[in-house]
């Protein structure tokens, strides 16, 4: 069947992507761009470049106090921000997305951040320390993006690194970097990343748990709404559906000012094939003709199961008249239709009633009127359509 659109939605109006573009001022939309799946990334990727910003600031001002040297201080700003930066400008143009399989380019960065990171321990001797802290906060940068080997290999990387440039600087600089102090260090470093590391990861799983919680959901409510919507046996909209379907398209009928039609179609004796032949063969029966509904019927149209072996049919642009013709064609092809699949030999029948639907009357009262009419076609000697408050039209 072909269900007619629902009227605007005020909500989901309000929330649309065009109100929320509208609503996203020019500094933002200079930041994050137009792709709504980009602003996560490019948020996350500011905030390191902030981060990397109050970084520069700090060792600047060390340098001031002569507390390390002010090239070095310099060149590490400049490497640090740049390459940030860079992130950055990947994410925010789309080459991330052409580069890899992550458009954050979680790995790269963090890969980046573990080199500057160390590169600063080699740079600033009496704040070392401290850059095993930030260490682990590029760990953490990775937590809700990355898979368990990254993590694991990220911290290996980072520890490798270390060690290589702790083993670097008390060969070189034995002064600055005395042996047992650096063990210390690197065996704090070991623990903390490690821990980091661990942390991270079950937050991983917990991130995988919660997505399938999420799909679980989505499904659930994907079947809730078809249940609540369709009728199990013939797959058409169920009762309740049909009357929301019947509301939506009187408010389409009221600003068009476009007929509307509503037709009951009960089928012919079908007790009788039941009692004869069993209840399988009826349930086939019905869903046989659903199917004869849904090829029947226009795109416009729609059709639902009313209850039993009852259909209402909704008929937008239609007047009363020609849904009476309509519905006698489709009478023709049903007689003409074969259920051998079902039963040989079998045909069937269907005695209908015809009204046109007012756009400001509860559709109650319309469908009312159909039920009259369809009870005057059966009256007349079914297999017939009824108009209301006419004689038959058809026999
Ligand atoms: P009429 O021409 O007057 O409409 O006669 P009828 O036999 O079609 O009408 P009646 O109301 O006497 O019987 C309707 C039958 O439809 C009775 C009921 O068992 C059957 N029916 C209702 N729902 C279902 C269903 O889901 N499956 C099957 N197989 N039969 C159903
Ligand atoms: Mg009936
Ligand atoms: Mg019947």
């Amino acid at each position: 069947m072909s269900t007619p659109p629902t009227p605007t939605d005020p909500i989901r109006a309000a929330t649309s992507p065009a109100r929320k573009a509208a609503a996203v001022g020019p500094l933002s939309r200079l930041l994050f761009g137009d792709v709504p799946e980009r602003r996560g990334p490019l948020t996350l990727t500011l905030l390191s470049v902030l981060v990397y910003a109050l970084f520069a600031l700090v060792v600047n001002w060390q340098a001031r106090m002569g507390l390390m040297d002010a090239r070095d201080a310099a060149t590490w700003s400049a490497i640090g921000l740049s390459g940030i930066l860079g992130f950055y400008a990947l994410i925010r143009t789309g080459l991330s997305r052409r580069l890899g399989s992550d458009p954050s380019m979680t790995f790269p960065q963090i890969t980046f951040s573990s080199l500057a990171t160390v590169y600063g321990y080699a740079i600033d001797p009496p704040m070392r320390g401290a850059v095993i802290a930030i260490m682990v906060l590029n760990l953490m940068w990775g937590m809700f993006v990355l898979r368990d080997r990254q993590t694991l290999g990220l911290c290996a990387f980072g520890l490798a690194l270390l060690a290589a440039t702790m083993g670097w600087k008390i060969a070189t600089r034995p002064d600055l970097f005395p042996p047992r102090i650096e063990m210390l260090n690197f065996a704090f470093a070991a623990i903390v990343l490690v821990a980091a590391a661990v942390v991270s990861m079950r937050m991983g799983t917990l991130r995988m748990r919660l997505a399938q919680r999420k799909g679980e959901l989505q499904q659930a409510l994907a079947t809730i709404r078809e249940l609540a919507q369709v009728d199990e046996l013939t797959r058409l909209s169920n009762r309740r559906h049909v009357i929301e379907a019947l509301a939506a398209e009187q408010v389409r009928c009221l600003r068009s000012g476009r007929p509307l039609s509503v037709v009951l179609i009960d089928l012919d004796h079908f007790k009788a094939i039941n009692d004869q032949h069993g209840h399988a063969v009826g349930d086939a029966v019905l869903c046989a003709f659903a199917d004869a509904l849904r090829g029947g019927l226009r795109e416009s149209d729609a059709a639902g199961r009313w209850g039993g072996e009852e259909f209402l049919l909704l008929l937008p642009d239609t007047s009363a008249a020609a849904a009476a013709v309509l519905v006698d064609r489709l009478r023709d092809a049903v007689a003409r239709m074969s259920f051998d699949h079902v039963l040989p030999g079998l045909r069937i029948s269907f005695s209908a009633g015809v009204t046109e639907c007012a756009p400001d009357e509860h559709s109650h009262v319309a469908i009312e009127r159909a039920d009259q009419a369809m009870y005057l076609a059966k009256e007349a000697g079914r297999a017939r359509t009824t108009v209301h408050g006419r004689d038959a039209l058809s026999a």
